[in-house]
Order: structure tokens, then sequence, then C-alpha cells
């Protein structure tokens, strides 16, 4: 008798944006004249960058050539692409990497869910709460999160980042092998400072523990004191992975590119204290499990960082960050309390006393026709916030906070 992964039936079946997404439908059923703005889930709503899409066209082409075209690719990615990560995202930051420690794919969620192929089913996972849903729920896939009640799962350690914290989570107490750290941070929109993260990686060298940080939104950092890699803190190679995105940095959401930096320098164990190098398991998954993201897909990513590339993308990013501050101000000016919008393109709002997180997303949908993200959705810490993208276009952002005012 065939017989099912038991972890999958534990999961919640309403994943949070399908609910999210019944409840609009069933308000634009109700309301067919009325014009509803997602500031939502975080898709981009601007064009992919002109140097990509001439760098995607011309790919195609040389696909079209038998003297040019490619077959599979190399699992881990093409040097021209993976020389252009380390150039401009690392050594011009003064972080050291080779080549073999990239790993090119189809976009960060699938890598900091397939992570978990190359790690052991019995190790304790922290994650902070709110979180990014992925981490949780493949973790629960692989048996690693216990059982859950009333929402919580008994083996997963959950840091809360809330406003009396400063949305900095504690170092745990006890000691954990796996800790999920998402900086400039989904769904709070908030940062670490370099010393803030020094703790981590002090903290992970000295419990022989693996740090997954993913940096999707570096690239809408603002400040100068935040760090946009992890391997800018010292030691950080011997004790985590990060993980990287092109969706929300170039708009590649529909053209799927990210990848995976795993150290050389980076170890782990087996039962007896054997130590192996992750990027060997990770490479050996990779090649096994993963046959290379598509030849046009990685010339459009190399066109992300030619120099008409660079301008554009960092204008798509300025156009979403002026986004975040017309939501952040304007709400300050209503009253609201909110976080994030300065360094990421998230607005974490506080409710209004006494409203939870979903009693106010659906008094936005009903009174203003705006959709928003409730907090509760990424984790028990999230009650009493929703989550506002600047990801909408202007005119959708600013007719949502006049609507707001009204
Ligand atoms: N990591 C975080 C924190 C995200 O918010 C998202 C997307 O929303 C992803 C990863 C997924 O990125 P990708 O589109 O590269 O799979």
């Amino acid at each position: 008798m065939i017989q099912i992964n038991e972890n999958f039936p534990k999961l919640s079946d309403s994943y949070l944006f399908s609910e999210i997404a019944k409840k609009v439908n069933r308000y634009k059923e109700a309301n067919p004249e009325r014009n509803i703005i997602s500031l939502g889930i975080g898709d981009v709503t601007q064009p992919l960058a002109p140097a990509v899409v001439a760098a995607m066209h011309k790919a195609v082409e040389e696909m079209g050539e038998a003297s040019t075209m490619r077959g599979y690719a190399p699992e881990s990615g093409y040097l021209f692409l993976k020389e252009a990560i380390i150039r401009n995202d690392f050594h011009q930051r003064g972080i050291s990497l080779d080549v073999d420690e990239i790993f090119v794919s189809d976009g960060a969620k699938s890598d900091t869910g397939n992570i978990g192929d190359v790690l052991d089913a019995g190790n304790t996972v922290a994650i902070t709460d709110p979180v990014y849903p992925v981490y949780l729920d493949t973790n629960a896939m692989a048996g690693r999160a216990g059982d859950c009640h009333n929402g919580r799962w008994s083996r997963i350690e959950y840091l809360p980042a809330v406003p009396e914290n400063g949305f900095i989570p504690r170092i745990p107490d006890r000691k954990v092998d796996m800790i999920y750290l998402c900086y400039p941070n989904n769904p709070t929109g908030t940062t670490l400072t370099r010393e803030q993260l020094k703790h981590w990686v002090d903290y992970a060298l000295e419990n022989k523990s693996l740090i997954l940080f993913d940096a999707a939104y570096e690239a809408f950092i603002t400040q100068e004191d935040i760090p946009h890699s992890i391997y800018e803190i010292e030691g950080a190679t011997q004790v985590a992975i990060e993980f990287r995105s092109f969706s929300k940095t170039a708009g590649f959401t529909g053209v799927r590119c990210g990848y995976t930096v795993v150290p050389k320098a980076l170890k782990a164990f087996d039962k007896t204290g054997k130590e192996y190098a992750l990027n060997a398991l990770w490479n050996r998954r990779q090649s096994t499990k993963f046959n290379g993201t598509a030849y046009i897909v990685q010339r459009a990513a190399e066109a992300v960082y030619s120099p008409e590339g660079k301008k554009q993308i960092r204008q798509t990013i300025d156009y979403y960050m002026e986004n975040a501050r017309i939501i952040k101000e304007g709400l300050n000016a209503l009253g609201y309390t909110s976080y994030g919008g300065v360094n990421a393109p998230y607005i974490w709002v506080q409710t209004p006393a006494g409203i939870s997180s979903w009693e106010f997303f659906d008094k936005l949908l009903n009174e203003y026709q705006i959709v928003c993200t409730p907090g509760v959705g990424f984790g028990a810490s999230g009650e009493g916030f929703v989550r506002m993208t600047a990801f909408g276009t202007r005119d959708n952002t600013i007719e949502a906070i006049q609507r707001m005012g009204r």
C-alpha cells in the first residue's frame, strides 16, 4: 500500500495568500463596480529593465542558430553569470568568494526550501516570528518541525521580532542547529546592523550551528550601516549559507532566477562528528535534482550587472522605495504606527487597538477596497499587524493612502 509523507497532513491547508484571494474574490463578486488596490502579495508591477530585455532577445537569437544554441546548462550556473555575481555582489563589498561557491537557481524559494535535503531531520530549527512561511512549512514537510498544536510547531524555536524588542530576535538560550534569518526582513521590513548580525555569527560559531541567511531584499537597503551580505561579518563563511534572488531586485518574479552561496569553509557533521563540506553536498544535491537555469534567463540576469542594467534597475528600486515612503509617511500622518519601509519594500503597520490582523484586513477591503496581508499569517507574533507592500504602481499607492484618509 502506497503511503504518504505523514508530515504533509500536519500542514494547514489554507495558505495565507489563497485565503486572501478567496476573500478578495468574494468581495469582487458582491461589488463588481469597485476598484480594488492591492498592497498585498509581494509581486512586482514594473517591467523588466530594457538592458535585461535586450539580453534576453539576443540569447533567444543565439538559441535559434545551430552554431550558438545551448543545451543543458551547467547545474550550478554559467561562469559568465557566476563571475558577474562575485564581482558585483561580493568583491565590491570586500568579500572574497570563488565561483564554485555560487549556485545559480530558479529562485530563492526553491533553494530555501530545498536546502533541507542535505541536513538531518533531527536538527533543531530556530525561526523568527513573524516569518516568510516557506522556512517553516518546508521544515514541517521534512519532519523537523514536530507536531502543530494551535498553530505552534512543537520542535521549532520561535524567535519573536516585535516592537518590544525593536524587531531584534533574541539569541536562543539553548543550542539550535539551524537558524533562519531574513534581512531586510519579509514581512516586517526591518533590518539588523552589523553588530547585531555579528551576535548571530558568533553564536553559530560557538554552537556549530548553521545560519540560513535570506538576503532576497538586499537591493532595497538605503542606510549605510546595514549589511548587504552576512559575509560582511567575520567568520560568517564558516557558518552561513546566503540566498539571493533577482525577483525583487530586477523584477524577475516571472522570469525566475536566484542564487545560493555555499562557502567551501562551511562544515557540517554526521552523527559520529565526522566533518563534511556543505558545498560538496549541495553540489551533489543540485546536480542530481536540478538541471540548471535556462541560458536565456542567465543572460538576462547577467545584464542586471551591466552598466545600463544597474542604472535601470536602480531607477525601478528607487520607484518602489518612493512608494514605500508615500505609504509610510501617509500612514504616519493618519496616526498609524508603522515599521520598515526604509531598507525594504515592506511596511509593517500596527492595527488600531483591539483590532486583529484579519479584522483590519476586512476593514481595509470593505471600506477602502485596499488589500493588505494580515500579519498573523506570518506567525503568532504578527497578530496586531498588517503588511503593506511598495510594489504597486505610483498612482495606486497614492490613491490607496488618499482613500485611507477619507
Ligand atoms: N525569500 C523571501 C524572504 C521572499 O519574500 C521571497 C518572495 O517573496 C522569496 C525568498 C522568493 O524569491 P524567489 O522569487 O527568488 O523564489
